[in-house]
């Protein structure tokens, strides 16, 4: 945990000092050593949340992109079950920064619990998501041109299969990775998935890593991307799905 109740005020973590969970009351202690973030721990219990799991730095820098009164938030069901929220917006939407795997049960509970919230996964866990996801995209078929939204299988790689039955979108963070496409950004790029209730259909819209924080920090909208014309470039790939799309279009506009 980053925050502890300190003297009825919330805290970080500070050398040798104690605090009480604001979740469970429990007594906590600091943590700061020199391999973790410093942080609070339960002395006694493991931790309360059973949804909590270790925060990484990703976590960390993550949450800070984000007002302090929004980071940690107590939620509390009308059956009385506590969780703590990664982020609560002032408006109710909830952000989970998932590092970690999460079971099918564990991912739909918390949708459950939630209600209002999206998904922020750390794409960089296991190295071969990145290369399948990117294969993935080559073969896609892009249904809008703008924004970009490319039409993907939910079992088309691992990655997009772990979270197939998603209600809720889920946003990937591959990092400072390109996207293979030649979208023209200086930002970073999530990609957003948002799979169909009921069929296999997932559509995948790269959005602007910066136009994400100032969304959910209600201060903007999310910002996707449109191709420049691919056939004046010839320094990219082509993109068959896409191309296919552009054809169609093209062929549609002659009929009239
Ligand atoms: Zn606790």
């Amino acid at each position: 945990m980053k925050f502890a109740i300190v003297e009825g005020c919330r805290q970080e973590a500070t050398p040798a000092s104690r605090g009480k969970c604001p979740n469970c009351g429990a007594g906590v202690i600091a943590k700061c050593g020199t391999k973790k973030l410093w942080h609070w721990a339960h002395s006694s219990v493991r931790n309360c949340d059973h949804w909590w799991e270790p925060e990484k730095a990703w976590h960390r820098a993550w949450k800070n992109e984000f007002p302090v009164p929004w980071q940690e938030v107590r939620c509390v069901a009308s059956d009385g079950e506590l969780h703590i929220a990664d982020i609560k917006t002032a408006s109710g939407m909830v952000v989970e920064f998932q590092h970690s795997n999460i079971s099918v049960i564990e991912r739909a509970s918390r949708e459950r619990f939630y209600g209002n919230m999206v998904w922020l996964v750390d794409g960089t866990r296991l190295k071969k998501d990145l290369p399948q996801f990117q294969a993935t995209i080559r073969s896609a078929r892009a249904i809008k041109d703008a924004p970009l939204s490319l039409l993907m299988h939910d079992r088309a790689n691992q990655l997009v299969e772990r979270w197939a039955g998603s209600r809720c979108p889920v946003f990937i963070d591959f990092g400072g990775a390109r996207p293979e496409l030649p979208l023209i950004t200086d930002d970073e790029v999530l990609w957003r998935l948002q799979y169909a209730r009921g069929t296999n259909k997932v559509v995948a819209t790269p959005v602007s890593r910066s136009s994400f924080v100032a969304y959910f920090r209600n201060d903007g909208r999310l910002r996707g991307y449109r191709l420049p014309r691919l056939r004046a470039d010839p320094m990219h790939s082509p993109l068959r799905g896409f191309e296919t799309h552009m054809r169609r279009k093209a062929s549609r506009k002659r009929r009239f």
